[in-house]
């Protein structure tokens, strides 16, 4: 078994869901995880732990009615010391926030003051934030004095002009309840349209990219000079693209039908937008897109038209930002979906020949399960955008913030935004 000892400095990154809890053990230098995790079921019937350490998978069962606490002190006791890992390894704890608001802008060093704050926007992400608390407070009695570094999917975004992330609603609905497009998936844009820099060989402010993260979630951003300049979710995770059950954009009119028309209670309308709707909804089959890819291949007339829809709706995004930033260097697909489905890559693209937009089948058949690297013609001319695939790695930006905040003795006292990007 290899010395964990001589990888000191890691960052343990937690990732709490309202019963779930995904943890991994990653090296900020390199992104490299000698241990990942995910605590299931919390606070449900039959909770259970699983998780891979040096390449082994293992699995065990918590006692029932176990929450985030049990798991991080299972964690502990029993991954930890049981893989030869020592507290002493372990220099911060980065915790993925589903929402910051306005009030983060950047990564910042976990205290009382940031904690109330993540509390205060709990109105904005009612499922996610909590979770976050609890894993924060758990995280805090497992680890006395250990620094805890927060990472806000919203953070990234709020470089968006007012333009951008104002709804055409009255004012003061902005002003007193902080109604406002926010945007999510932002750790995951930052990552790809950096790492998209780096392999055009050009500084983060020096390009515009197109990022498409396009998972069981899924949304757009327009970043110009590495910076976000609008993205496709709003207030809620629910704007935007088409998604696996969630359906993206529709006319808000459709809520008072629902609602006055026909008989629909709030808590329906929640559950017919957000768990029964996107390619789900359209195919009623399956959100699972390799499912889709495969019914629609035996003649599957829903999953076609899921499918279509799917890369029809992403198509008209993509080319909406062409107007947004002044050039585009790249287009890049991430997620489950853009970093394995060579389908839904060609599809999109051949809707966008008329911006130049051209794919080489063969690459893009090989970006595929990890792979990194260009999808369009390698004889492109200037006029073809670059395309790119890039496998998208959040916990390594959470890992990389967290050393990044600790190594700059970064006041935390203060709760002022620091470190990331
Ligand atoms: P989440 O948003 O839950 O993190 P992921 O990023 O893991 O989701 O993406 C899940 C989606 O990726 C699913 O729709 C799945 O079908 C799709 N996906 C994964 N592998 C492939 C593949 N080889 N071809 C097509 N779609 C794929």
């Amino acid at each position: 078994m290899p010395d964990k000892r001589a990888n000191g400095g890691q960052v343990l990154v937690l990732n709490c869901g309202s019963s779930s809890l995904k943890f991994a053990l990653i090296d900020p230098r390199n992104g490299n995880a000698s241990l990942s995790g995910l605590g299931d079921s919390l606070g449900h019937s039959a909770p259970s732990v699983s998780w891979k350490i040096d390449g082994e998978k293992h699995s065990a069962a918590l006692p029932e009615g176990a929450k985030h606490t049990e798991v991080i002190e299972f964690v502990v006791t029993n991954i930890l010391s049981g893989g030869g890992i020592l507290r002493a390894d372990i220099a911060a704890i980065g915790h993925r926030v589903v929402h910051g608001g306005e009030k983060f802008s950047h990564s910042v060093l976990i205290n009382e003051q940031v904690i109330s704050a993540i509390q205060d926007c709990v109105a904005l992400a009612p499922l996610h934030n909590p979770a976050h608390l609890q894993g924060i407070e758990a995280a805090t009695k497992a680890f006395p004095g250990l620094p805890q570094v927060a990472v806000f999917d919203t953070a990234f975004h709020q470089t968006m002009p007012r333009q951008a992330y104002i709804y055409a609603l009255p004012y003061e609905l902005y002003e007193e309840h902080g109604i406002r497009r926010y945007g999510m998936h932002g750790t995951s844009h930052r990552f790809v349209s950096e790492r998209a820099a780096d392999l055009l060989g050009k500084a983060k402010a020096d390009v515009n990219i197109i990022s498409a993260h396009l998972g069981n979630g899924a949304s757009i951003a327009a970043i110009q000079a590495g910076k976000s300049v609008d993205t496709s979710m709003g207030l809620t995770p629910l704007e935007g693209l088409v998604m696996g059950t969630r359906c993206g954009d529709v006319d808000p009119g459709l809520l008072l039908h629902l609602g006055v028309r026909l008989d629909y209670c709030m808590k329906e309308i929640n559950d017919l937008l957000n768990k029964k709707s996107g390619l789900l909804g359209i195919s009623q089959l399956s959100n699972d897109c390799r499912a889709l890819e495969q019914a629609a291949a035996e003649g599957h007339q829903g999953a076609q038209l899921a499918l279509e829809i799917f890369c029809y709706r992403l198509a008209k995004y993509i080319a909406s930002y062409h107007g947004v930033l002044s050039h585009v260097d790249a287009l890049v697909f991430t997620g489950g979906i853009g970093e394995n489905s060579a389908y839904i890559r060609e599809n999109v693209l051949n809707r966008l020949i008329g911006l130049g937009y051209r794919v080489d089948e063969t690459r893009n058949l090989e970006m595929r399960f990890g792979a990194e690297g260009a999808i369009e013609p390698p004889s492109g001319t200037t006029s073809t955008p670059k395309v790119l695939v890039i496998p998208t790695n959040e916990e390594w930006v959470i890992a990389r913030d967290a050393a990044q905040i600790i190594a700059s003795g970064n006041s935390a006292a203060s709760g002022q935004p620091a470190g990331g990007s």
